[in-house]
C-alpha cells in the first residue's frame, strides 16, 4: 500500500489508473478506523481494480469545536488495518493540501438535509458536500462506498452528486455492530466503561420496537422508544425519528412511498454523541 498526501499525488496516480482502464473504489473516512470501516474497504476490494482509502479529518463538517478536538486521530494503526484490508492507496493530506484556501461553497441539498443532522448541526451536511465533492473530483472513482450507519449522509451525498453532475455508482453497505450490538463508530472509545455498558441499550431498544411495530402506530413507537432509551442510565435522546428511506421526511407510514420505513436515533450517552438506525421491515 502506498500513502499519498499531495492531491497532485493522488490526481496523477489515479488518472495513470483510469486511462489504463481500471475501476477505482473510493472509501471515505475520517480515521480512527474500526471493522465498520474495514467493511468497506473489503466490499471496494470486491468490485475494483484499485481501491483508495482516504483519512481525513474535515473540519468544515464539525459544528462543535470540542467534538472536533477531541475527534481520536490514530494514523499509525490505521494505515495498518489498511494495509490488511487490501487497500492500495491511502490517501492522507493535510487541512492545507484540502483547503489552501476557505471553501466557501454553499450547497442546495434540498429536503434530505434539513431534518434530523441536518437540523440538529448546522452546516454539518455542507461541510460533508464540500470534503466528498474534493475527493469525488479529485479521484474520479468508478463507485464510493458508505456505511448506512449514517443513513441520513448516504441520501445527502446523492443529491450531492447528482447535483453536481458526478458520473459514479454511491455503493451503501449496512452496519457493522459490537457482538452486544452497539453500532461501532470512532467515538465509542470516549465512552467510559459505564457507559460503554450502557451504550447496546440503543441498538436493543430499536430492535424491540421492530417487532412492536406490527400491532402499533408510529407514534407509539416514537414515543415508547424515546422513554426507554431516556430512562436508560447516561442516556438522553437527541431525536428519534421514523423517515421515509429516500426523502428523509417524517412519515405516519410503517410503509412510506420509497419502501419501509427507517427509524434514526441520536443519543447523548454522557457527553458522546452516538448515532444509529433501523428498517421497521414487517414481517
Ligand atoms: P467516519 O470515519 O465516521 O466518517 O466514517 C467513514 C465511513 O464509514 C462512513 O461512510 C460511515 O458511514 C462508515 N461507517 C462508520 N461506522 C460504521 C459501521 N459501524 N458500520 C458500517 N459503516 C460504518
Amino acid at each position: 500500500m502506498k500513502v499519498l498526501r499531495t492531491v497532485g499525488e493522488l490526481r496523477e496516480t489515479i488518472d495513470g489508473h483510469r486511462s489504463a482502464g481500471k475501476t477505482i473504489g473510493l472509501v471515505p473516512t475520517m480515521g480512527a478506523l474500526h471493522a465498520g470501516h474495514l467493511s468497506l474497504m473489503e466490499r471496494a476490494r470486491r468490485d475494483n481494480d484499485i481501491v483508495v482509502a482516504s483519512v481525513f479529518v474535515n473540519p468544515t463538517q464539525f459544528n462543535n469545536p470540542d467534538d472536533l478536538s477531541t475527534y481520536p486521530r490514530t494514523e499509525e494503526a490505521d494505515c495498518k488495518a489498511l494495509e490488511s484490508a487490501g487497500v492500495d492507496y491511502a490517501f492522507i493530506p493535510s487541512v492545507e493540501e484540502i483547503y489552501p484556501e476557505p471553501d466557501t461553497r454553499q450547497f442546495d441539498l434540498g429536503e434530505v438535509a434539513s431534518v434530523m443532522e441536518g437540523a440538529m448541526r448546522p452546516g454539518h451536511f455542507n461541510g460533508v458536500a464540500q470534503i466528498v465533492s474534493k475527493l469525488f473530483e479529485m479521484t474520479r472513482p468508478t463507485r464510493a462506498y458508505f456505511g448506512e450507519k449514517d443513513f441520513q449522509q448516504i441520501a445527502v451525498i446523492r443529491r450531492m452528486a447528482s447535483l453536481e453532475g458526478f458520473d459514479l455508482e454511491i455503493v451503501a453497505c449496512p452496519i457493522v455492530r459490537e457482538s452486544d450490538g452497539l453500532a461501532m463508530s470512532s467515538r465509542n472509545v470516549r465512552l467510559t466503561p459505564e457507559q460503554r455498558a450502557a451504550a447496546p441499550a440503543i441498538h436493543r431498544i430499536l430492535a424491540e420496537s421492530v417487532e412492536r411495530a406490527v400491532s402499533s402506530t408510529v407514534a407509539e413507537v416514537k414515543k415508547s422508544v424515546t422513554e426507554a432509551i431516556d430512562a436508560e442510565p447516561f442516556m438522553t435522546t437527541e431525536y428519534y425519528e421514523i423517515v421515509d428511506p429516500l426523502t428523509m421526511q417524517p412519515t405516519d407510514s410503517w410503509m412510506p412511498p420509497n419502501g419501509s420505513a427507517v427509524g434514526c436515533v441520536t443519543v447523548y450517552c454522557g457527553d458522546v454523541r452516538l448515532i444509529d438506525n433501523i428498517t421497521y421491515t414487517k414481517k
